[in-house]
């Protein structure tokens, strides 16, 4: 079988899965958008989650609606707060599909990365992104709603230089 010999992984969302939801993103004002991503807390038990995966041995692919132009300050981020080194892969969102509904856009990208992993397990707080994973048949899907009311690990927030 194919899935034998492909890498088991983990597919990651980062906007309310693993950070709390920054608000108010639209294109004109997308670069303000993705300095107040700096801002946004941690939630402890995605954190928890990751170090599992991470532990389990799973290659762990974060796949964000974050467009390309937020990579810089989406490592920062995730660098203050020790995530990055846990991070195998990162994908974001190319400017082609920033017209696209979530779900079509990781839809499409899951489809494309299927090819290169065996996804056990999805973390993931959007209805459509979690239907799309479920369809997509891995075995695992968290629904991160479950813990947004739980623990936040508030932002490190550093100044840019
Ligand atoms: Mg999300």
């Amino acid at each position: 079988m194919k899935d034998d010999i492909l890498p088991q992984a983990a597919l990651v969302d980062l906007d309310g899965t693993i950070f709390e939801i920054t608000p108010d993103w639209s294109m004109e004002r997308n670069s303000a958008w993705e300095l107040e991503t700096m801002n946004a807390g941690v939630y402890a038990t995605s954190v928890s989650y990751l170090q599992a995966l991470k532990q389990s041995g799973l290659v762990i692919v974060v796949l964000t609606a974050r467009g390309q132009t937020c990579r810089r300050l989406t490592r920062e981020k995730l660098k203050s707060h020790g995530l990055w080194e846990m991070v195998d892969h990162i994908h974001h969102r190319p400017q082609q599909w920033n017209n696209a509904p979530s779900a079509l856009y990781k839809e499409a990208m899951i489809k494309r990365l299927g090819r290169k992993y065996s996804f056990m397990v999805a973390m993931e707080d959007e209805d459509k992104n979690l239907d799309v994973m479920r369809k997509a048949g891995i075995p695992v899907v968290i629904d991160a709603k479950r813990w947004h009311d739980g623990a936040i690990i508030p932002s490190v927030h550093r100044t840019m230089g």
